[in-house]
């Protein structure tokens, strides 16, 4: 299905102003954003506006209660000039399950591909062209907004895209530390959501995190801080001996990376030993200290792969530098290689916007 989006073009634009030699992450938006509302049971008013606040009723559900999730995704421009999304389908469906996980209406998948391609063509000038680690981040999210309130499902909900270039996510070497004081999520609970709240309930523990010397939280299990999570915004891998590692999904506690998945099956391809299962702690200590220890990155859109450089454990810092990284390496080349455009392209995953 085709929906019908109203575009109303931004008179003025910022693209003129804007270094792409300094970016950063997240602080940069382009002309225009895409706008949905959902009320009486269906998505309306699909439109293309210029870029600028929203405006919000002070009882706005959302607000009070949390009923908010969002997507993050990239397009890159390839050298012959070409648009290209990764994997959008993916995001599309895991929008949906955290839709459903919320209790929100779901955005259609053609919904969510054609608010993002159509604001991309709208915007395509923002692409970042030939700088080196730069690229378009894409932020799909859905709110509640009836302005209501008493705590039930609700009918009013907004589906908003907006747009920006960005650099490289994490410039500093990622220190983690292994969580054994707070927990981000547990069965039953919100963790395979990308759901708002999940994120602002790390603040307090990555501030703690930081006075140990860390800069992110490698979070393990809320019953015995046994097993290993993820990481706040990526998922966690670890290569022992010859296997790659990450742990699997089915308690509901992770978050279906695209990254995560797309790394799992691309290492398959090359032959390597790939495996989702639980992760102890335990294990992980013993293979640092006999060194059977390779790699272990966090993987995600932002950074596709970041190395972890240390760790923090029960207040001792252990640093990794002697692991060979030749997987998280390659991980990274193919990824990025396939989201540009450099290298083929085996499991159909880049959708040209045209
Ligand atoms: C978004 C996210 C990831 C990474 O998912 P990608 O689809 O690979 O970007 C991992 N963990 C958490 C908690 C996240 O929010």
């Amino acid at each position: 299905m085709s929906w019908d989006i109203k575009i109303t073009k931004n008179s003025n634009t910022n693209l003129n102003n804007t270094d792409f030699s300094s970016l950063g992450f997240g602080k940069t938006f382009t002309d225009h954003m895409f706008i949905a509302d959902h009320y009486d049971g269906e998505w309306r008013d699909c439109r293309i506006v210029p870029f600028g606040d929203l405006e919000l009723h002070p009882a706005t559900f959302a607000l009070h209660y949390g009923q908010s999730i969002f997507e993050g995704m990239k397009a890159e421009r390839s050298s012959d000039d070409r648009i290209l999304l990764f994997r959008p389908d993916a995001n599309a469906e895991r929008f949906r399950l955290s839709a459903e996980r919320l209790a929100m209406p779901i955005v259609p998948d053609d919904l969510f591909i054609q608010s993002i391609t159509e604001l991309i063509k709208v915007d395509a000038g923002w692409v970042p062209k030939g700088i080196a680690n730069t690229s378009l981040y894409i932020r799909p999210f859905l709110f509640g907004t009836d302005p209501i309130l008493g705590v039930k499902i609700g009918d009013h909900y907004k589906y908003v895209v907006i747009i920006g270039p960005v650099g490289a996510y994490y410039p500093e070497p990622v220190n983690v530390l292994i969580q054994e004081k707070y927990v981000r999520a547990f069965p039953g609970g919100t963790g395979a959501a990308k759901f708002s709240g999940n994120y602002s309930a790390t603040l307090l523990p990555v501030k703690e995190a930081k006075e140990q010397g860390c800069n992110q939280i490698l979070w393990t299990d809320g019953f015995e801080h046994k097993y290993f999570q993820e990481i706040g915004t990526m998922n966690i891998f670890f290569q022992i001996g010859n296997t790659l590692l990450t742990p699997s999904l089915e308690e509901g506690t992770i978050l279906h990376g695209v990254t995560r998945d797309s790394i799992l099956k691309l290492a398959k391809d090359k032959g390597l030993k790939a495996v989702e299962r639980k992760i102890t702690v335990q294990e992980f200590l013993e293979a640092y200290e006999n060194k059977t220890l390779q790699d272990m990155f966090g993987a995600g859109t932002a950074a596709v792969v970041n190395p972890i450089e240390g760790f923090v454990y029960h207040g001792k810092q252990y640093n990794l530098d002697f692991m060979n990284r030749e997987v998280s390496k390659l991980m990274k080349a193919e990824i990025e290689g396939i989201k540009s455009g450099a290298i083929p392209d085996p499991h159909n995953w880049v959708m040209v916007v045209e």
